[in-house]
């Protein structure tokens, strides 16, 4: 921003408090790191002046220092020194992890779970047993309660969540350790309470993350029923004011499904992570979520006023009158977007100069296929099959994922749906396969190498998918192939599947189409002779791009430092992009980058057609491809692949503004 009269700008706020000076002109670049804001360095006057491109160019090299530098670890981070000290009383910015999307405004209420117990000694056992065992069957009763909510019947995952959790209510072991303890001596309470206390020391050393997540579910168990033995539930259907923003440590989905979910603004979280249970039924219910929120619940108080940004994982407490109206604008502007995009759902994804575009849907729940109608996407681009095995505590059998892919199949009607076989492995770790530990685990057996290994579980899926298509198009997709004789054995697999399908006399789908996703590089090479053997190809990006530069996806010290629109990325996949159109193989890019208008409009530059997102990424995308003329982009594109930047974001940047395309 180069201002001459800051003052007049409609945003400007003055902030007497910070003891900012009186000023006229203000210039101000952002501190980026691949793509990322991390400050801003601005300069004012307090004379009027209009600043020169020179100046400009000066500030914007001092800020790419400070970016590099503040990634290096040369600055410490100053905010983490302040909260300490801070008076809890003052307005104060939380940082954390958007797990679910979105910007919200409410008042914190903080949930309470920790149940004080009176009497810990009791020496009438087999009282203290009855009293477990009618607690234990009034909790069944309210979980029961709890699957039967209306709002929960449409989609299946949320009951999957439920049943899981009333299995560890069901589980003998657990029952009979309380009962053990309460042989030697404890009350009821005491004895679940220790049960609880042994449980978590014994899974907390658990280096694996769902086990953690599952301990959270055991905890809000344990939780409820000590709450039945102490004179019942009260927290049941609990009543909140409208807007609350829910504030706890750890949420089970239970817990969550307890408030009325209409009154939950967004959900604060000090721990959290993607894939737990409450995370995906909060993305479910389209409520904001951050996680990861260091020492939230020591800095919030229930009545504070909240303000949560969870689209960059920034929470305010007690934010105050000026940012509170500025977060109003934003509010605002999410509402009209949103209504804009809503708009944009019958038109056509064509571009500015009359090229056609076909934007999918990335899926992993069945909710998810609800949003193909309200978004207006063609069709299901990659259904990540994975995400409900990893719900469950036990391997799902085949007649239990055929009423679940046909249920997926019904719901997206007429638009195609690409079926992803399991992704697993790695860090997507199932309750009931053991793997071992690994050192490299996004390198390690995964996806197609388990397949390969542990044939019956790939051809239960096939044999599902096979039996939910009916006489409908089944289109399967492969993810993490390397090699082409790794793809013939998979397809040896598949037409397995459709022999035994065809001698039951089954109905067979109309169509089978096999696709592979591109994840490895080495796979590029080989695709003279891939391609005649598949009919699509999908670009999964996150996966190439991490595999491409030998640079771990999840390791944040390796954030933001090579870019997917680096051009080597760019190079490699207009290889890939010129072969599929030789050979006339379908292609579509179905990682993040799909979603990300100005990485979107990085891969129709490159002469990509087809691209796959979450449902929230359609309107953006849909609106960068309207206003895009794309011709023009290709010619200054192809240029750009020849530079020695490390990224050419910011000349794609510079692009979209000088065109008015909207990213
Ligand atoms: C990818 O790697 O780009 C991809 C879509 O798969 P996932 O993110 O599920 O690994
Ligand atoms: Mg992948």
């Amino acid at each position: 921003m180069a201002l001459a009269d800051a003052q007049k700008h409609r945003l400007f706020a003055y902030r007497p408090e910070t003891g900012e000076e009186r000023y006229s002109s203000l210039l101000g670049v952002p501190i980026l790191r691949g793509g990322r804001v991390l400050g801003v360095v601005v300069i004012q006057n307090q004379t009027a002046r209009e600043y020169g491109d020179e100046e400009v160019e000066i500030l914007e090299t001092t800020a790419m220092v400070l970016a590099e530098m503040v990634a290096g670890g040369q600055i410490t981070d100053i905010r983490e020194a302040r909260y300490d000290s801070e008076d809890a009383a003052l307005p104060q910015r939380l940082e954390g992890r958007a797990l679910s999307p979105g910007l919200a405004k409410g008042v914190a209420f903080i949930h309470q779970r920790r149940v004080a117990i009176d009497r810990m000694l009791s020496d009438d056992a087999v009282q203290e047993e009855a009293r477990v065992r009618v607690a234990l069957e009034a909790l069944h009763i309210q979980l029961d309660a709890a699957l039967e909510r209306p709002d929960l019947s449409a989609s299946g995952e949320h009951r999957e969540v439920l049943e899981t959790f009333r299995m560890f209510a069901e589980d003998r072991g657990w029952v009979r350790r309380i009962n053990e303890a309460i042989h030697q001596g404890l009350s009821a309470e005491a004895a679940v309470q220790r049960v609880q206390e042994e449980t978590r020391v014994r899974m907390s050393q658990a280096s694996s993350g769902l086990l953690r997540e599952r301990l959270l579910d055991f905890e809000e168990l344990t939780n409820r029923l000590l709450r039945q033995l102490m004179g019942g539930d009260e927290d049941v259907g609990l009543q909140l004011p409208e807007h609350t923003v829910l504030v706890a440590r750890s949420l089970g989905p239970a817990e969550l499904l307890n408030y009325e979910a209409g009154a939950l603004s967004a959900v604060l979280l000090e721990e959290g992570s993607a894939n737990a249970h409450a995370t995906i039924v909060t993305r479910a219910l389209g409520i904001p979520l951050i996680g990861r929120v260091n020492g939230l619940l020591s800095r919030v108080d229930t009545g504070d006023d909240v303000l949560v940004d969870a689209a960059n994982g920034v929470v305010y407490l007690r934010p105050g009158d000026e940012l509170t109206a500025n977060f109003d604008v934003a509010l605002e502007a999410q509402g009209t977007r949103q209504e804009t995009y809503r708009n944009l759902r019958d038109v056509p994804a064509e571009t500015r100069d009359g090229h056609r575009v076909s934007l999918l849907l990335n899926a992993g729940l069945l909710a998810d296929v609800n949003h193909l109608a309200e978004t207006g996407a063609e069709g299901v681009g990659l259904y990540r099959t994975e995400i409900p095995f990893m719900m469950r505590a036990t391997y799902p059998d085949v007649a239990t994922q055929t009423s679940f892919y046909a249920r997926v199949l019904d719901e997206a009607g007429d638009r195609p749906v690409v079926f992803r076989t399991l992704d697993i492995g790695g860090d997507k770790a199932l309750p009931y396969l053991q793997s071992g530990a690994e050192e490299n685990p996004a390198m390690g057996w995964r996806a197609t190498r388990i397949a390969l290994d542990r044939p019956v579980m790939l051809r239960h899926q096939l044999r599902a998918l096979i039996r939910a298509s009916g006489q409908r198009e089944l289109s399967v997709m492969f993810p993490m192939v390397a090699q082409v004789s790794e793809l013939d054995a998979l397809h040896r697999l598949l037409d397995m599947e459709m022999e035994r399908a065809s001698g039951l006399g089954q109905e067979l789908p109309d169509t089978v189409r096999v696709g592979v996703m591109l994840e490895v590089p080495a796979l590029a090479m080989q695709l003279t002779n891939l391609l005649p053997r598949i009919d699509f190809l999908s670009v999964g990006s996150n996966d190439l791009v991490q595999f491409l530069f030998a640079s771990d996806r999840g390791n944040p010290r390796l954030e933001g430092r090579y870019d997917s629109l680096a051009p080597a990325a760019l190079i490699f996949l207009k290889n890939v992009c010129n072969s599929c159109r030789d050979a006339g193989t379908q292609l579509t890019v179905c990682g993040e980058m799909a979603g990300d208008p100005v990485a979107a409009m990085a891969l129709l530059g490159l002469g990509y057609e087809r691209l796959s997102m979450t449902a929230v990424s359609v309107g953006p995308v849909k609106a960068m491809v309207r206003s895009l003329p794309l011709e023009d982009l290709m010619a200054y594109q192809d240029r750009m692949l020849h530079s020695s930047a490390p990224s050419i974001r910011r000349y794609l940047q510079g692009f979209a503004r000088d065109h008015g395309v909207e990213v």
